[in-house]
C-alpha cells in the first residue's frame, strides 16, 4: 500500500512503512487538505489536494502559517484552530488552519476553507456601504424638495418645477434600487430564472428588441454582424439583458446619428461564443478601462447621472458573465469608440445542425432598419 499522494514517492512510502495502520486511517479520514508533519516538519503524508499546492523544501513543509500553526501546537501540546488569510496557498485565501499532535511523534495539519464564506460577507459588507453612500444623495433631496414645496404651497409654477424634481428622484431611486437587487443576484449566483439553452442569435435578437427604443430615440442605427451559431446555457433573460447594457451603453455614451454594431462569433477551439458591442462614442481613457466594471464606477459622474446611468450597468454584467463561467472586456480608444465583449461557453452538444429557435426576430444583416 501507499501512502504518499505525490510527496516524493521513494522516500514518502519509506516513512509511510513507518506509520501505524490507525494513525494512517485517521489521517485519510480527515480528507480535503490534509499533512502530517514529523517534528522536523518533514511531510510523511499529503492528501491529494495538499500535495498538489504546497510549497515544499525537499521532504520539509516550506509555508510560514502552516509551519507556525504546527510549531505551536507542538510548543503548547494543545489543538490549535487559527484563522488565516494567505495569498500562498493555491485557491485558499481565507482559511482556519488547525494542528493536532498524534501520540507525541506526528502533528496532523489540516485546513478548513473559509473563502467563499468571507468573501460573500465581504460582498454583502460593501453592499450595505454602498447602498448607504449612493442612496444618501436622492434621500437628502427628497427631504430638501419636500421642505421647498410646503414653502412654495400657493406658487402653482414653483410645486410645479419640485413635483417634476420630485419625480427625476423617485425614478433615480427606483433605477438604483433594481439596479442593486440585479446586481446582488447575479454576484450571489442566485437566478430568477430556470436555467434553458438559447441560440447565440436569439440572444442578441432579445437585447436588440430590448434596446431598440432606447437607440431610435437617440437616432443612432444598431447593425448585426458576423451571427454565431452556437448555443449557450443559462438564464436567458439575464444573459440577454446583459448584452442589452452594453448596448444601451454604446447608445448613451455615442454621438446622434453614429452606428453601434452588435457582432457575435464562436471560437471553436476555445468552445466560446462571444458577443461584442461596438459603438463609435467617446471611448474610455486607458486607465479606467479596468475599473468601468467595479459598481458604482463612473467615468464621469455628472454624465452619467444626467444619462440616468447607476455605474451599476457593466458590474452586472460582468457578474452575469462569470456565473455563467464566462467574462468581459473592453477595447476602447478615447474619441473614436469602444468595444465591449461577453464571452460564454458553448453549451455541451452544441450541433451546427440545430435549427434556430422559430421565436427569434431576424434582423438582416448589415440592415440599417433597427
Ligand atoms: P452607467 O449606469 O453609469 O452607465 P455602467 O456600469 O453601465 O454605469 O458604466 C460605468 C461607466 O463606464 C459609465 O459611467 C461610463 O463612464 C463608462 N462607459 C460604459 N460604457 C461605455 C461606452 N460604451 N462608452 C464610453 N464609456 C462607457
Amino acid at each position: 500500500m501507499r501512502y504518499s499522494n505525490g510527496v516524493g514517492h521513494h522516500s514518502a512510502s519509506l516513512r509511510a512503512k513507518k506509520l501505524p495502520g490507525h494513525i494512517i486511517a485517521t489521517v485519510r479520514a480527515f480528507g480535503g487538505f490534509t499533512l502530517l508533519l514529523t517534528k522536523r516538519h518533514k511531510i510523511v503524508y499529503a492528501s491529494e489536494l495538499a500535495a498538489s499546492i504546497i510549497p515544499r523544501n525537499g521532504d520539509a513543509l516550506a509555508h510560514p502559517e502552516l509551519l507556525e500553526t504546527a510549531q505551536e501546537a507542538w510548543t503548547s501540546r494543545e489543538h490549535i484552530a487559527r484563522p488565516y488569510s494567505l495569498t500562498t496557498l493555491g485557491p485558499f485565501h481565507e482559511v482556519v488552519i488547525q494542528a493536532v499532535i498524534l501520540e507525541g511523534h506526528w502533528v496532523l495539519v489540516s485546513l478548513i476553507d473559509r473563502t467563499a464564506e468571507v468573501q460573500a460577507t465581504q460582498i454583502r459588507k460593501d453592499f450595505v456601504s454602498n447602498i448607504g453612500h449612493e442612496l444618501r444623495t436622492p434621500v437628502t433631496s427628497v427631504g430638501l424638495i419636500a421642505q421647498a414645496l410646503h414653502s412654495c404651497a400657493g406658487e402653482p409654477s414653483s410645486v410645479e418645477h419640485f413635483a417634476q424634481r420630485l419625480d427625476r428622484v423617485a425614478q433615480r431611486l427606483e433605477s438604483l434600487s433594481e439596479g442593486m437587487l440585479a446586481l446582488a443576484q447575479a454576484q450571489e449566483n442566485q437566478s430568477n430564472h430556470p436555467w434553458s439553452r438559447i441560440h447565440s442569435s436569439d440572444l442578441v435578437d432579445r437585447a436588440l428588441s430590448q434596446a431598440l427604443e432606447t437607440a431610435r430615440s437617440k437616432g443612432i442605427k444598431l447593425k448585426t454582424k458576423k451571427r454565431a451559431n452556437a448555443w449557450v446555457e443559462g438564464d436567458a433573460a439575464a444573459l440577454a439583458t446583459a448584452v442589452e447594457n452594453l448596448i444601451s451603453n454604446a447608445v448613451h455614451y455615442s454621438p446622434k446619428g453614429s452606428r453601434v454594431i452588435i457582432a457575435s462569433q464562436a471560437d471553436e477551439a476555445e468552445d466560446t461564443v462571444t458577443f461584442s458591442v461596438i459603438d463609435q462614442g467617446i471611448g474610455i481613457v486607458e486607465s479606467e478601462q479596468e475599473r468601468v466594471f467595479e459598481r458604482f464606477y463612473r467615468t464621469d459622474q455628472a454624465r452619467s447621472q444626467r444619462s440616468g446611468g447607476t455605474g451599476l450597468g457593466l458590474a452586472i454584467v460582468k457578474h452575469t458573465a462569470l456565473s455563467h463561467g464566462g467574462s468581459v472586456s473592453v477595447d476602447s480608444h478615447v474619441g473614436s469608440g469602444s468595444t465591449f465583449s461577453i464571452t460564454l461557453p458553448i453549451a455541451p452538444g452544441n450541433q451546427d445542425e440545430e435549427t434556430l429557435p422559430i421565436a427569434s426576430v431576424h434582423h438582416n444583416e448589415g440592415s440599417n432598419k433597427q
